[in-house]
């Protein structure tokens, strides 16, 4: 195994005339983007949600990306300000242009299940449909809306680029569209807030108090880690009573299939722990004119699971021991784009998202492709690459370079020994999942 000395300081710091010329013209480009994001939200978008469904199908080899509808609704929850930047580069984008003058207005990132199942090995012999749900702002006058889906490399894999025309009489109305009741369980003060809906999955109409109850575990637990406890003020929580026929969800290894609100299962890819839903229609359905911009989904049982998207959804299981940190290593997924950081000797689901030619765009993974775009300006001075894992760095959890991560044992590091995203038994997210986290949080607030 080799190892290199990391040290920070020997870098050259001095800044040459072509380096000063380029800090000017970057702090002039800045400035511009700066102006953009306080161009005005009103310039380009009206206070409504469009909700964007497509349909995201193919194989291994061929995907296509399609429009299933629109819908529009009263009310925009998302952020208002950096509106053409994206935090995280994700395993897709969609961007909203403006037509007439061709200024890119909106973009956002996410992954998806899709793109996760086609490192499968079903995908290399059949074709697949899965649905996905976009919220962006309703844009004032004709707009192009673009989607890509980027493959392991990181480049284009498919794109789907439409005029969407927000006077179109077939965009579906909302506004009368009646609402699921729904809970406020926390709200912060702060002016900006990040809005998180916890969803309701699996639990009858008379279990609602039970589920209130998980709602504000949930909300306790995402406290108790940084930074989400001191940034608190930037949050708000509320808890969707959807209300489903019966109690408790599918687990198919066990021949159990529940009609719940979501269709939500265990042995997603025949992974025993993992508990997904493909009905992110329905669950878009359920959350109909509620403010939100990002999902948990409790599921109402007690066996181990759950799942967490980038910018999609988190769903765990609400009554395992394990259920606080478990939901907020989900959240880890699905809010901040943060990768596992453990790893098997056999994976026991598949990884198609670390290729040894590019840097992962997750924060808290590395394979050394481009680290010191990753967490080297935190490393203590001398570091050894891989770093030894020893008692003290797990306690105090010191930031190294510690190979595994990513479901892999060799060729991809993790920043510290134990972490949220790595282990149950951690306590809290390693310092630079912790900066991650707080990045996205000032992404969205500030
Ligand atoms: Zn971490």
């Amino acid at each position: 195994m080799q190892s290199k000395n990391y040290n920070l300081r020997s870098k050259e710091n001095k800044l040459t005339t072509f380096d000063m010329k380029r800090f000017a013209i970057t702090i002039m480009v800045l400035l511009a983007a700066a102006g953009l994001r306080a161009q005005n939200f009103e310039e380009f978008f009206t206070n409504r949600t469009l909700r964007t469904d497509l349909i995201f199908s193919g194989d291994a080899t061929t995907q296509h990306i399609a429009l299933r509808a629109l819908h529009s609704w009263q009310g925009w929850a998302g952020r208002t300000h950096n509106l053409n930047q994206v935090p995280l580069k994700g395993d897709g984008e969609l961007s909203l242009t403006d037509e007439a003058t061709g200024t890119v207005i909106y973009r956002t990132t996410f992954s998806s299940l899709f793109q996760e199942w086609l490192g499968q090995e079903e995908a290399q012999t059949t074709q697949r449909a899965y649905e996905f749900t976009i919220l962006v702002p309703q844009p004032l006058r004709p707009a192009i809306l673009t989607v890509q889906l980027f493959n392991p490399s990181q480049e284009v894999a498919s794109e789907m680029k439409i005029r969407v025309n927000p006077n179109d009489i077939l965009i579906r109305n909302c506004d009368n569209h009646p609402t699921t009741p729904y809970t406020t369980i926390f709200s912060g003060s702060d002016k900006e807030k990040i809005d998180v809906a916890i969803v309701a999955e699996g639990y009858a109409a008379d279990e609602m108090e039970t589920f209130r109850a998980d709602a504000r575990a949930t909300v306790e637990a995402l406290f108790s880690h940084e930074p989400f406890g001191s940034m608190r003020e930037r949050f708000n929580f509320v808890a969707v009573e959807s209300a489903a026929a019966e109690s408790g969800v599918s687990i198919p290894r066990e021949g159990i299939w529940k009609e719940s609100a979501i269709e939500s299962h265990f042995d997603t890819f025949y992974s025993n722990r993992y508990l997904t839903t493909s009905a992110i229609f329905a669950m878009s359905d359920l959350l109909t004119a509620i403010p939100y911009e990002h999902i948990i989904v409790l599921a109402n049982t007690d066996t181990y699971g759950g799942g967490g998207i980038y910018n999609s959804y988190t769903l765990t299981t609400a009554h395992h021991p394990l259920f606080a940190p478990v939901v907020v290593h989900e959240f880890g997924h699905s809010f901040a784009g943060l990768a596992d950081e453990y790893f098997y000797d056999t994976p026991d689901i598949a990884t198609n998202f670390l290729t040894p030619e590019v840097e992962a765009w997750q924060e808290n993974i590395t394979n050394l492709v481009d680290f010191d775009s990753k967490w080297a300006d935190m490393l203590p001075e001398g570091t050894k690459i891989p770093t030894e894992v020893t008692d003290k760095a797990e306690k105090e959890y010191i930031v190294g370079v510690y190979e595994g991560a990513n479901y892999l044992t060799k060729g991809a590091y993790r920043p510290a020994v134990v972490c949220r995203m790595r282990n149950n038994t951690a306590t809290q997210f390693c310092p630079v999942c912790q900066r991650a986290i707080e990045r996205m949080i000032r992404f969205y607030t500030e």
